[in-house]
């Protein structure tokens, strides 16, 4: 497509504001935004089939081969808010574009990704194009919400009886001089993302007034159990299936001396001191983490509370789960007389192998659109839209093809979100070629 034709579109998606969490209000307008979606892909739109799914929408292309299995592309089309305005360099949803960029909320996350493929998509089927096989676009409304939305989408799709080749959505990007070990662009296809678990922990107490606190208060009771939770060993940490499929990835692109000590780390008993060395965040990588995110308990300054709740949240690789974790914290809850009980959830993904056919065809893309570029595996320690769609594939590659500095990744979720206009030309271009090898 005309590179200013895809700069405008990603200036008009960014000027809509879609934030789920703050539905019914002017910062949510998802209507305005389909609508501008719908004037800006004709084609797309007028030879897809389209059903709407509450206030998220699924597209159906038809192929030419009813052989082959089709694909789906998933993709947010809300975003998270803004609150810090007055830091922004521009406006959040002002589309500004200034310094080789388009600046504002959902640029790289995700509505950058969403133009430049829907750009190259509509850009194709205007001038005739018929995919190889089927494919589906999935736009979701409350990605960053949660996505009750796309579970009803994939059950939906799972009661049509449909099965993917491949699941694409977004995760890993295009950087580069990988740590400083790699030299030159490289591009990092997620291949796996951990789980998220939800833990609600409740204590109960009698109440009263705080001029004579009984020993062991609900709040003192729960300081104790977050001390020992925090204490007792949960999780294993290990080279897990994903971690081993990403180190082994990167050592195909590092000169013989670095995959050496890569693999002399990796043999290490844990908990593999020379590969925290090595990449400082690894712990997210070799196992489930914990945070405690929410916590409630009393009203006013004289009164004990009779009740304390803490919300945490876990977030769980391929060697433990769901089941093995929920109870481990229930035997630490119970020493504490606390109840604790799974709230929401699921397990870590399915690991897409580099053989894939979904990993190797993107790869060849990759490497014909961006000339000499390293591809190479990795995982994503958040969790994405795709996960809802695990049963209905084998493979799953979590990917948006924009280049990005190191502080602009700043700006996902923060301030001054922004992407450069040369990203985005680039991005569609590769979209176009892959989308004619599907
Ligand atoms: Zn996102």
């Amino acid at each position: 497509m005309d590179s200013e034709k895809v700069i405008q579109n990603c200036i008009e998606m960014i000027r809509i504001p879609t934030v789920n969490s703050m539905k019914g209000s002017a910062s949510y307008q998802i209507e305005e935004y389909k609508n501008v979606l719908r004037s800006n892909f004709r084609s797309l739109f007028s030879l897809a089939e389209t059903k709407e799914i509450g206030d998220a929408l699924l597209l159906y292309i038809r192929g030419k081969k009813k052989d082959l299995l089709p694909v789906i592309f998933v993709g947010h089309m809300d975003v998270v808010a803004a609150p810090n305005e007055e830091l922004w360099k521009y406006p959040p949803f002002s589309g500004k574009e200034a310094d080789g960029c388009i600046w504002g909320r959902g640029t790289i996350d995700m509505k950058g990704v969403q133009c430049i493929l829907l750009s190259a998509f509509d850009e194709l089927l205007e001038k005739g194009f018929m995919p190889g096989r089927d494919i589906y676009l999935y736009l979701s409304c409350d990605e960053e919400t949660g996505g009750a939305t796309t579970s009803k989408a994939a059950e939906y799709l799972k009661s049509q009886g449909v099965k993917f080749q491949a699941v694409f959505d977004e995760g890993g990007s295009i950087g580069e001089k990988y740590m400083d070990r790699i030299p030159g662009r490289y591009a990092e296809l997620a291949v796996a993302e951990k789980g998220s678990l939800a833990y609600e922990f409740t204590i109960h107490a009698t109440g009263g007034h705080a001029a004579n606190p009984p020993k062991d208060s609900a709040i003192v009771k729960m300081a104790r159990l977050i001390t020992a939770i925090e204490d007792t060993k949960i999780f294993r940490s290990e080279i897990t299936k994903e971690a081993r499929t990403v180190f082994n990835g990167l050592q195909k692109h590092m000169d013989e001396k670095d995959a050496e000590i890569l693999e002399s780390a990796m043999m290490e008993p844990a908990p593999f001191p020379k590969l925290h060395e090595l990449y400082p965040h690894v712990d997210a990588m070799l196992g489930a983490t914990i945070a405690f995110t929410v916590i409630s308990g009393g009203t006013a300054f004289n009164v004990m509370p009779s009740e304390v709740k803490l919300i945490a949240n876990v977030r769980v690789a391929s060697n433990q789960n769901e089941d093995e974790i929920t109870g481990k914290l229930q035997e630490i809850a119970e020493q504490y007389s606390a109840e604790c009980r799974l709230i929401d959830g699921g397990n870590a993904s399915k690991v897409t192998s580099e053989d894939a056919w979904a990993y190797k065809e993107m790869k060849s893309c990759l490497e014909k659109v961006f000339e000499n570029i390293n591809v190479f595996p990795t995982m994503l320690y958040g969790g994405t839209d795709s996960k809802h769609f695990q049963d209905m594939t084998k493979e799953t590659i979590r990917f948006s093809p924009l280049y990005l500095e190191p502080w602009q990744c700043m700006g996902v979720h923060g301030v001054n979100e922004c992407i450069s206009k040369e990203s985005l030309i680039r991005g569609e271009e590769f979209y176009r070629y892959f989308l004619s090898k599907l």
